[in-house]
């Protein structure tokens, strides 16, 4: 089997600027990053996914904490792209210490993974500072809730109450501490993500975050974690494959 790497969280409509789009999934397909994960957060964002017609393109929605533009009334969008199968997730969605409405934010988290549960979707998280907040909400109303929690980077105590649940953990470029990492690789329940645009690397003096940026935390890995890239290559394909079965139907590409 023809196996690739996955980008399992980006914004490929915040790339379709001054067509780099195009330019910047051709430069990651030379390092053999050949399916990109979408993410979707708002109606306009919507309708920019549905209409892209990219084959090596599968996407999520949700209605994001804090971002300016994601708004409640969206939701009955959101039903209505489970509904008819358009997505294969509900995401990103969580908690963020930047916003302090908690009460609306655990209301809407609350309102979302009930979409989620009652489409049987997988859940993209977006969690910034509020990890014991979620760990206590999910053990109470969705013990068997499975998905993402993307951009990972906790503490290791954190990660370990983690595996609890049927979460995956998503490594982008600000991957966290090693001992953490060789944590998470060990548990096996992992996968890459670049966030591109956002969420380049600490070191990068770059205007944005790249595609093919999913490569830094898979070589950081490699290099210090002595582990060989084909088994992470593997593994990522198919705990990617086990969450969205729907990624053997898309175009181009082979399971
Ligand atoms: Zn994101």
């Amino acid at each position: 089997m023809n196996k690739y790497w996955i980008d399992a969280h980006c914004h490929l409509n915040e790339l379709d600027i001054k067509n780099i789009l195009s330019k910047k999934i051709k430069q990651a397909k030379k390092s053999n990053i050949k399916l990109f994960l979408s993410s979707a957060l708002c109606e306009s964002e919507y309708e920019w996914h549905k209409k892209s017609g990219l084959p090596n393109m599968l996407w999520y929605a949700g209605i994001h904490p804090v971002y300016e533009k994601s708004d409640l009334k969206d939701l009955p969008t959101i039903i209505e792209l489970a509904e008819s199968k358009k997505i294969i997730g509900i995401g990103e969605i969580g908690l963020d210490t930047r916003d302090f409405d908690e009460q609306k934010q655990t209301d809407l988290l609350l309102e979302q993974l009930n979409i989620a549960n009652e489409f049987d979707l997988p859940v993209i998280f977006h969690i910034v500072g509020k990890y014991y907040e979620l760990f206590k909400l999910l053990k109470n109303n969705f013990p068997r809730v499975r998905g993402i929690l993307h951009g990972f980077n906790a503490s290791q105590k954190i990660t370990e109450i983690f595996t609890k649940f049927d979460l995956t953990f998503s490594i982008g470029c600000r991957f966290p501490k090693l001992e953490v990492l060789k944590f998470i690789l060990k548990y096996g329940n992992y996968c890459f993500e670049t966030d591109a645009p956002y969420q380049k690397p600490y070191a990068s003096v770059d205007e944005f975050n790249h595609l093919s940026n999913l490569l830094v935390p898979i070589n950081f890995i490699i290099q210090n974690l002595n582990i060989e890239r084909e088994k992470l290559l593997d593994r990522q394909f198919q705990i990617i494959r086990n969450l969205f079965p729907q990624i053997c139907k898309t175009n181009n590409l082979v399971c």
